[in-house]
């Protein structure tokens, strides 16, 4: 029998994988506070420790420390403050660069005053522009110190960021770079080392894990400063509030299904380039963004011209289909979308894309669905625009 409903909006979140509401539910019944001494609490305690290591794992990050979170939102909260600096170093961030296509958590989530605080431009292709940043950095003040966050796909339109490339120039001006993983992760390897940066976020819920539980990953010598919740000791002083023990352990195993999701990108991407080629076939001006660029194999942003995209996104959820405009991540957000208003797109791209994204549970059948309601929403609004 076919599915009632199609989801197609993985990157908005990916439904529960059964592994990670099997390891919620248990971890629900181990009946004990991780800060107590007694066996409930010492469980509850290792399940916390196991989730730990295994979210370091999933990230590339072994040896590095993991703070559990709210989300990924909260994440990049903590991540960006003035009061960053590595173990027995005094130096701390002046500046903060942020990429102009950053999620709204890391565009405005952050400890620095306004004026500190400076877009990097992307390319028309929406892949940060490294001579940008390279001539940024070299104008800084003396005594300056960078602090650049650039995120390592980005969640409207898939493309995928050149962390360790800037990462490299930005080490040559002894400045700290902060990347939001958010998205790539389970869609990518991840490799926090190999990349060389200092922070990492990441979000259970992108990758099949429970809604409402993150992580920021800090290189073994980084010091947070203070934390954003107080009243507790728990996280190692950097989080306060008894843990979120059902979200971790959904997370971490979460985190252990998804592996680097190489396997299930192969099979995904052919999906996505169907998908693609049908799309331009019904109408050709429809213009998929960021194609130029290396993407993520899941995610297919596209504008189509005369079309509103509020409409068309209601057209699909009415004929069973989940898709979303641009960014679903800030809840009923109508506007222009900032990440393609970067890149440059006038007229209708700014006025919006729809951003289909797919994951483990997509298919063939999903694809033709997608593209016959495509057609025939897409004849229907050139009819009632003529
Ligand atoms: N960063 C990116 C790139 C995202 O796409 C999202 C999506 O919501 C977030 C951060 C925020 O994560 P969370 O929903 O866990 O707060």
């Amino acid at each position: 029998m076919g599915k009632t409903r199609i989801f197609l909006d993985y990157n908005a979140t990916a439904p529960l994988r059964p592994e990670a509401r099997a390891a919620l539910i248990a971890a629900c019944d181990t009946g004990g506070n991780a800060s107590s001494v007694h066996e409930q609490g010492r469980a509850a305690r290792a399940l916390i420790d196991h989730a730990r290591r295994d979210v370091a794992r999933f990230a590339g990050a072994a040896g590095a420390t993991v703070v559990f979170t709210s989300g990924g939102t909260e994440a990049n909260n903590l991540a960006l403050t003035p009061e960053l600096h590595r173990s027995g170093e005094a130096r701390r961030p002046t500046r903060l660069l942020v990429s102009a296509v950053e999620h709204p958590s890391v565009l405005h989530g952050h400890r620095f005053p306004a004026d500190r605080v400076t877009p990097i431009p992307v390319l028309a292709t929406g892949v940060v522009d490294l001579a940008a940043l390279a001539a940024m950095l070299d104008g800084l003040g003396e005594g300056e110190v960078p602090l650049v966050a650039l995120m390592l796909a980005n969640n409207e339109t898939g493309v995928i960021q050149p962390v360790a490339e800037a990462a490299r120039l930005v080490r040559a001006f002894g400045g700290f770079v902060q990347c939001d993983a958010v998205q790539a992760a389970g869609k990518l390897a991840l490799d926090f080392h190999g990349l060389d940066v200092d922070l990492m976020t990441l979000s259970a819920h992108k990758i099949g894990g429970p809604q409402g539980v993150g992580a920021l990953i800090a290189a073994a010598d980084i010091q947070l400063g203070t934390p954003l919740i107080r009243g507790g000791g728990q996280e190692g002083g950097r989080r306060a509030g008894t843990e979120n023990l059902p979200g971790i352990a959904g997370f971490a195993a979460a985190a252990r299904a998804a592996g680097d999701g190489l396997e299930d990108m192969t099979r995904i991407r052919r999906l996505r380039d169907r998908l693609e080629a049908g799309i331009e076939a019904a109408v050709p001006g429809a213009a998929i963004i960021g194609r130029e660029a290396e993407r993520l194999a899941n995610t297919v942003c596209f504008g189509a011209p005369g079309m509103e995209v509020e409409t068309l996104v209601i057209a699909f959820d009415l004929a069973g289909i989940a898709v979303s405009s641009g960014s679903a991540c800030s809840s009923g957000k109508v506007g222009p979308s900032h990440v393609l208003q970067a890149m440059g797109r006038g007229g209708e791209g700014v006025r919006g894309a729809v951003r289909v994204s797919l994951g483990r549970d997509s298919d063939e059948e999903d694809v033709v669905r997608f593209l016959e309601v495509w057609s025939e929403v897409s004849s229907r609004a050139r009819a009632s625009a003529a």
